[in-house]
């Protein structure tokens, strides 16, 4: 099996100020800087990348998100190729909050991937299930639909890709998937990977576990081989619990 370096992605989303998040990017630069085993990625609000990227020091930055369009007339947005020119080597493409709170589609997402691909960001692409789709047990339907229609068509590369699970029901609410459930998640994300790609490109993408992940809960959900690191919400606001995240996601190389 091809060895995976693990992923910890610190998702600031709104929060933080441009002092802050000087601050809190030096805090988990040293961090990153600790745990070389693990690869760290804050991902600022987009004004705060500059500054962020300036104090960055051993972690990766990316943004939350990126326009699916190249440039002109899209008042709001942000594109990718204008991510790289202020610092980032990563992107989020399709969190659930851009999924589920903005209605953005499969179709949508696959455009951004397209722009993130093109302008040489790698790609951290967010999928889950609601509760309701749970309930349904239609959780691992839900995961297949949106790796084929978000991925499906795109020339990817393994080692450039990450994979985030983050059911919608464990984002931001201090409940957990259990380790059971986020693995069996998790091999049906390989799976279509597998099915979508080959069985090497499947083993070798990183796919990382995202849903209130916290710093007393990640090293039994890091503990399991088929997770790879997390996507961090809340947690990574607090320098210190982001620390100790980081260093659960190193432990699994050594
Ligand atoms: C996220 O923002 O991707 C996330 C998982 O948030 P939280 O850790 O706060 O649940």
């Amino acid at each position: 099996m091809p060895k995976r370096t693990p992923f910890v992605g610190g998702n600031w989303k709104m929060n933080l100020d441009g002092a802050r998040s000087r601050a809190l990017a030096e805090a988990t630069a040293a961090h990153a800087a600790a745990h070389r085993g693990a690869e760290v990625c804050v991902f600022p609000p987009f004004v705060y990348i500059p500054g962020v990227a300036a104090a960055r020091g051993a972690s990766l930055v990316g943004g939350q998100d990126c326009s699916a369009e190249k440039e002109g007339a899209f008042t709001g947005q942000v594109s990718a190729a204008m991510l790289v020119d202020a610092g980032c080597s990563q992107v989020l493409i399709g969190h659930s909050e851009r999924r589920h709170g903005l209605g953005e589609t499969d179709a949508v997402l696959s455009k951004k991937l397209s722009r993130a691909l093109e302008a040489g960001l790698c790609p951290v692409v967010c999928v889950g299930e609601t509760l309701a789709e749970r309930e349904a047990g239609r959780a691992h339907d839900v995961i297949r639909t949106q790796l084929r229609g978000t991925l499906g068509g795109h020339a990817l590369d393994a080692a450039r890709l990450v994979i985030a699970y983050e059911p919608v029901w464990a984002i931001g609410t201090g409940r957990t998937a259990s380790a059971d459930d986020a693995a069996e998640a998790h091999r049906t994300v390989r799976q279509t990977l597998a099915d979508l790609y080959d069985v090497r490109f499947a083993e070798s993408v990183r796919v990382i576990y995202g849903g209130s992940v916290n710093a007393k809960n990640a090293a039994e959900l890091f503990a399991r081989e088929e997770i790879d690191g997390g996507l961090v919400g809340g947690a990574s606001l607090v320098a210190a619990d982001f620390a100790t995240i980081v260093a659960a996601a190193a432990r699994r190389v050594q």
